[in-house]
């Protein structure tokens, strides 16, 4: 299928630069930076077959896997319980013994959309926590089949869930307690890791106020840079990518943090972009298969120490910035 044809892809790319691991032998997730920091690679996935292919050379840490996915290819998992613990299971199993897996809980949008996810035609225009308020059978129902999938499948891993489009403290506030509440009445006792994903601007001026419940932070730079710059994600320009207000903004929430911040947006994927993130305070990145090799090799070769953060925070065109990253 169309996923084995990206894998062949990424491993004639490793063939390539001669970094085929041995037959037998699974590369760790774990990369140390020459300056001897250590930081994450992990991988974006949609489905349980792309774990299980990257698993077979890779121990497996999934940073984002869009759980919309599974319902947009099957709907009646969104009342099924049964099922859709059965679904998650196979992802859990697919992430090896040693593997872990970032849920995200459903991010409804007009790029990942169905009719099914709205008991109500009115709701259809509602996101993140405004959309789990008004759909609370189909929000409650998805975590409690994860922590049920988590009892009945998991390998003892790490249960790590994400909440997408947070704005608030307040936003925050209710997927906690709605994760607390349903961890509680399952009975999963195994290590469980709570996060959210920085995608909608606002977030960015609470993130020190909300690290004291969050566990973990993941960047959605594909939805942050468009609500920055007030572009639909239809009609992306190559040059939207070096918008000075953006990397502002991310200094601006990112200073003060110290919880483990990642990237699951397409950015991280992309090598011109890894030092600045680094300088950021990044150190998970998660990218699509096709893009871990890549990514991988220049993370072991980067100049850890390379600064550039204070000079491109006070430029002013997306020219200048594009040079700064790209020289
Ligand atoms: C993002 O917005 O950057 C992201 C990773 O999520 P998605 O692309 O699924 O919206
Ligand atoms: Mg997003």
């Amino acid at each position: 299928g169309e996923t084995g044809a990206v894998y062949e892809a990424r491993e004639r790319m490793s063939d390539v630069i001669g970094a085929s691991a041995p037959t037998g032998v699974r590369e760790d997730n774990s990369i140390t930076l020459a300056d001897g920091r250590v930081v994450r690679l992990s991988l974006n996935a949609d489905d349980a077959e792309t774990i299980r292919e990257h698993g077979l050379h890779h121990r497996v840490s999934v940073g984002l896997f869009r759980t919309e996915f599974l319902y947009l290819r099957d709907t009646s998992l969104l009342f099924d319980e049964k099922r859709s613990v059965a679904a998650y299971g196979e992802v859990m199993r697919a992430a090896g013994q040693d593997g872990s897996v970032t849920f995200r809980l459903l991010d409804v949008d007009e790029d990942k959309f169905s009719a099914h996810f709205f008991t109500k035609p009115g709701n259809r225009g509602l996101r993140g926590a405004d959309y789990y308020r008004a759909e609370p059978e189909i929000f409650h129902a998805q975590i409690r089949s994860l922590f049920q999938a988590a009892i009945e499948h998991g390998s003892g891993a790490e249960l790590r869930i994400m909440a997408p489009m947070m704005r608030t403290p307040e936003d925050w506030q209710f997927v906690l307690s709605a994760l607390q509440a349903e961890q509680e009445r399952s009975g999963y006792e195994g290590p469980f890791r709570a996060g959210m994903m920085v995608e909608i601007p606002s977030a960015l001026f609470s993130m020190e106020r909300m690290q004291q419940s969050v566990d973990f932070f993941s960047l959605g730079t594909n939805d942050l840079l468009r609500y920055v710059i007030g572009k639909s994600r239809s009609q992306p320009a190559p040059d939207d990518l070096y918008e000075p207000a953006f990397y502002r903004l991310l200094f601006h929430g990112m200073r003060r943090i110290k919880r483990e911040v990642s990237i699951c947006g397409m950015m991280g994927a992309r090598v011109e972009f890894l030092p600045l993130f680094l300088e950021l305070g990044v150190t998970n990145f998660s990218v699509p298969l096709g893009a871990y090799e890549t990514v991988r090799q220049r993370l072991m070769s980067i100049d850890p120490q390379q600064r550039m953060l204070r000079a491109l925070l006070r430029m002013q065109s997306r020219a200048e910035i594009r040079e700064a990253l790209q020289s």
